[in-house]
């Protein structure tokens, strides 16, 4: 994406997006996020309930990635959004797009990877585009077209009892051509190792043979930086976030989204004229680490995880252990009893609220004797293990299942806006859109990274929101993430 650089992102899921624009901002790209576009002839609002001076917005932007929640909704469906969203960032002077999928390549046989791009490729006339859900830090590789985990093949981690989009085969070539009407093929790794030349000459014989989409395999950071820096050339990328660690920072590159040099603006991404919180830059230094910013909310967190990822598993265990020893607490969903009996919801939710209400009674006794104990927090969770989760699609059906709890985590997250919560994690990509769209947030602003592929954001209404994919972060991610706030 060379001199007159546009870089418009178009995400199938909200942390997806999070994770893309968390890799921008390392590599030194004032970064917004958008949920969605806004209503035809809307544009967005500040907190006061303003409109935002769109042009100024994206003057003092480097890069837009637009959330979509078009992963696992019918393959039409997610084609007409992708291409909605594509015409409105080209009619602000988008000239590049680049798909941002999953890094394990959620999708199933009807899509939503090959029909979104093939769609796009249609959109932007694009007769080529290379495609790396690649992101070795976070543990996803691509070797000989296969995706492995951390040291498993694709189908054989935690992907495959994934509740919506079971992964059950490694091999990304034949999972793409299942989903695509084009010819897929395969960028290998002794190719990549040669360098930017012979993948340029590759992908030259691959469209002469009819080929229009290619897997890229990456193994390394170094795989990433040498495909980053090729697909800058190129209409078209379809990816994981990780290529995004190759693109050279924008100052070198020259314009952005709006046409305008950011030369001469200062680079901290400090407020759109105050409109959007700027929060306080926790390292100062570098291009790099100075777009980014940690948010400045303070008081209780509240933890929603509507993940089953074996990570989230793992960070709610640690969480529910660390509780024993500290002023945090927790409250499990039992979706089969909660979701058949009114009664037993009714009841659920008054412990809930009654939960809200104590961690602002701690903070305010603390505040009252000007004591410094770090806020509570409340983690909330419908995480559970595979056998369970399937007792509960079979009883309930898979699609209410999953519709029934992102609605119960959409209403918990208003009744805590309700009682001022303003820092929320969120464990689950699904469940992530669920909750901003509660919250009513459009925009964020994109700050310092907790985990990689996870930072801190803040939206325009001023909440803090760390948004996960499930398969994302440590152990200890949930109280880590607050930990940064309170430091
Ligand atoms: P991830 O990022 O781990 O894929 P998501 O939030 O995208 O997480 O998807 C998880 C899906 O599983 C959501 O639709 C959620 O509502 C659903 N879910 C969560 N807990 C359970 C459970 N105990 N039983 C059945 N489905 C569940």
């Amino acid at each position: 994406m060379s001199a007159s650089l546009s870089l418009a992102c178009i995400a199938d899921d909200f942390t997806g997006a999070t994770d893309l624009a968390n890799n921008l901002v390392r590599a030194g790209w004032r970064t917004l996020q958008l949920l969605g576009l806004p209503e035809e002839g809307k544009s967005f609002v500040n907190a006061a309930g303003e409109p935002l001076d769109e042009k100024q917005l994206f003057a003092q932007t480097d890069a837009v990635v637009v959330a979509l929640k078009s992963r696992t909704i019918d393959p039409l469906q997610a084609q007409a959004m992708s291409l909605r969203a594509w015409q409105w960032l080209q009619a602000r002077g988008a000239k590049r797009c680049y798909f941002k999928v999953c890094s394990t390549f959620d999708s199933t046989d009807k899509g939503n990877i090959g029909p979104v791009a093939d769609a796009l490729m249609e959109a932007l006339k694009a007769d080529f585009a290379l495609v790396c859900p690649a992101f070795p830090a976070g543990g996803r590789t691509v070797f000989r077209g296969h995706l492995f985990v951390g040291d498993q093949l694709l189908s054989d981690s935690g992907m495959k009892d994934h509740p919506l989009t079971p992964m059950t085969d490694s091999n990304l070539v034949r999972v793409l051509q299942r989903q695509s009407k084009h010819r897929i093929g395969l960028i290998d790794y002794q190719i990549i190792a040669q360098g930017p030349k012979a993948i340029a000459q590759r992908i030259e014989q691959l469209k002469a043979d009819g080929v229009r989409m290619a897997i890229a395999d990456a193994t390394s950071d170094q795989d990433l930086h040498v495909l980053g820096k090729l697909v800058m050339e190129q209409s078209l990328v379809v990816a994981g976030s990780g290529i995004a660690i190759g693109f050279e920072a924008p100052g070198a590159m020259g314009q952005n989204l709006s046409g305008e040099s950011p030369s001469g603006e200062s680079p901290s991404g400090e407020s759109l004229s105050g409109e959007i919180p700027g929060g306080h830059n926790p390292h100062g230094q570098s291009t790099h680490e100075s777009v980014a910013f940690l948010p400045r909310q303070t008081g209780p967190g509240l933890i929603l995880s509507g993940s089953c990822s074996l990570a989230s598993q793992a960070q709610v265990k640690h969480f529910l252990q660390q509780s024993k020893t500290s002023n945090d607490v927790s409250l499990a969903i039992d979706p089969l009893k909660l979701a058949r009996d009114e009664q037993a919801k009714a009841t659920w939710m008054q412990d809930y609220v009654a939960c809200l209400a104590r961690l602002f009674e701690q903070t305010s006794k603390a505040q009252a004797i000007h004591a410094k104990p770090r806020p509570p927090r409340l983690l909330v969770y419908a995480t559970a293990q595979a056998e369970s989760v399937k007792q509960v699609q079979d009883a309930l059906g898979i699609d209410i299942a999953s519709a029934w709890i992102e609605s119960l985590m959409a209403d918990l997250a208003k009744e805590a806006k309700r009682f001022g919560v303003r820092r929320f994690v969120v464990a689950g990509g699904e469940t992530s859109g669920a909750v901003v769209q509660a919250l009513d947030v459009k925009l964020l602003k994109i700050g310092a990274q907790i985990d990689p592929g996870v930072p801190w954001t803040e939206s325009l209404q001023g909440f803090a929101l760390a948004l996960k994919s499930g398969n994302f972060g440590a152990e200890d991610f949930f109280t880590k993430a607050l930990d940064l706030l309170d430091a």
